[in-house]
């Protein structure tokens, strides 16, 4: 018999079975590109919600995953119970300790808005539209992950709901194994209600992005390159070639630095050598206003994505990067990274060697778009070749790639025996889980 209808009796949110009006819109994803064949939808109303729905699932023999928006997911989810968050709302700011203490469904957006108020600033990436919890439990990786290393390296504690249901607060003394696991390895190992962390100071902020007409993709990344080279962890660039459909390409450079306006003109100078931009957003700004230099989507849409890392930017590569079509990618972006996040960091993801990423972006908008897409990143990575490093940033993994792409194979064991030993009836299902 079934007993999915059982959930509604356990809990105070909203349960929504495939029988439902509106299940269909409560399973989708963010990422509109991904299927999610779930059994059920919980909308948790508070942390009893989310022990009682993991209790359940035990019982029930069930997998539950945790999903605030689907940014990330993976459809990795047939037949699981799917618990949204979005309730979790809670927020609070300690500016005197600079610290916040944020629910599972509470997004950067507002943690920089209420953080920026104090002339603080969270560990955000591009999206204010992601959540905290999502985020960190991948690592992060941050505009000031250069300065301050992951979002994960700032946590102080998780309040969590383990595999049996049962709640407590995860220290880096309570229980030092799972609190490393939590910090980078993903949503496998706990439900997490509430997230604890050190928010940064940024008294003074200088962003925004400088755009070119397409041509100038290579003089780009030539004063790109220059720039990170000689750049301090304080400084944050990416440079990224733009195919829109329809449209004439254009390259960007996008900056984040904690610091002054002064300061950055000098750090950017060789960008004033590429050409006549079409536009340029940079000016002092909030870390609230931080999701505007890249104006990331903030609707759902399909997605398709691919991350490498890039051991260095000789001449050859940045003529892959720079030189022939963009098309039939949406995006095609160069991050730098270094700094604090390559120094040795008590997580799973640990030191990131390389310094930069390479992210390739495009809208799989039918299956041969998809195909196309792939062939594109297969054919990039491969021009790329040696220069490509092994792993990549968990919270950047697609469909298709597995937690072990984000790992060293001594982080993933540890990793895995944790999993086993927490969560041997695997209740708890990640959208990358480490024994996939
Ligand atoms: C437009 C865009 C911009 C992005 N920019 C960045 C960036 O700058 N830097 C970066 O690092 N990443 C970035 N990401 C990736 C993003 O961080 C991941 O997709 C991440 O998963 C967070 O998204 P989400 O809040 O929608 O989480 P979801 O996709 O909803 O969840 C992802 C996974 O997190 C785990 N999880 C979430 N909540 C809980 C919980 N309460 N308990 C246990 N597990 C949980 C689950 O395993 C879940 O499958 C970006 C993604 C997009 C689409």
């Amino acid at each position: 018999m079934n007993a999915l209808p059982q959930l509604r009796t356990l809990v105070e949110g909203r349960v929504l079975l495939p029988s439902d009006a509106g299940f269909d819109a409560a399973r989708a994803p963010w990422n509109r590109a991904v299927r999610q064949p779930v059994a059920a939808v919980v909308e948790a109303a508070g942390a009893d919600d989310v022990a009682a729905v993991v209790r359940y699932a035990r019982d029930a023999g069930l997998a539950v995953s945790a999903q605030p928006n689907g940014h990330g997911a993976t459809g990795d989810v047939d037949g699981v119970v799917l618990l949204r968050t979005g309730a979790l709302d809670h927020l609070h700011v300690d500016p005197a300790a600079r610290t916040a203490r944020v629910g599972a469904g509470v997004s950067w957006g507002r943690v920089q808005a209420a953080a920026a108020e104090h002339g603080l600033t969270g560990l955000a990436g591009s999206a204010p539209g992601v959540s905290v919890t999502g985020y960190t439990l991948g690592g992060g990786l941050s505009w000031f992950g250069r300065a301050h290393g992951w979002a994960a390296d700032s946590v102080l504690a998780f309040e969590v709901v383990d595999a049996d249901g049962a709640r407590s607060r995860v220290t880096a003394d309570s229980d030092p194994d799972l609190f490393w696991a939590l910090r980078g390895g993903g949503g496998d190992f706990a439900m997490v209600t509430e997230v604890e962390f050190r928010l940064h100071p940024a008294p003074e902020l200088y962003g925004g992005r400088l755009l070119w007409p397409g041509h100038l993709a290579p003089a780009a990344l030539d004063a790109f390159r220059r720039v990170t080279e000689a750049a301090p962890p304080e400084l944050s660039l990416w440079w990224t070639r733009i195919g829109p459909p329809g449209g004439a390409p254009l390259v960007a450079v996008d900056t984040a630095f904690l610091g002054d306006a002064t300061a950055a003109k000098e750090l950017l100078r060789p960008l004033e050598d590429v050409g006549t931009p079409i536009a340029d957003s940079r000016a002092p700004m909030s870390p609230a206003d931080l999701g505007t230099i890249t104006a990331d989507p903030t609707d759902p849409g399909p997605g398709m994505s691919r991350t490498r890392t890039l051991t260095g930017l000789d001449g050859d590569a940045a003529a892959i990067l720079a030189e022939g079509p963009v098309d039939p990618l949406l995006l095609l972006q160069l991050r730098h990274v270094g700094g604090a996040l390559a120094e040795p960091s008590d997580t799973p993801l640990g030191a990131l060697a390389e310094p930069y990423l390479v992210y390739a972006f495009g809208l799989p908008l039918s299956p041969e778009a998809a195909a196309g897409i792939g062939d594109r990143c297969d054919r990039l990575f491969g021009d790329l070749g040696d220069r490509v490093g092994r792993r990549r940033p968990y919270t950047l993994l697609a469909p298709g790639d597995s937690a072990a792409d984000a790992f060293t194979p001594e982080a993933l064991d540890r990793l895995r025996r944790i999993k086993r030993e927490r969560d041997p009836r695997g209740v708890i299902r990640a959208n990358f889980p480490v024994l996939g």
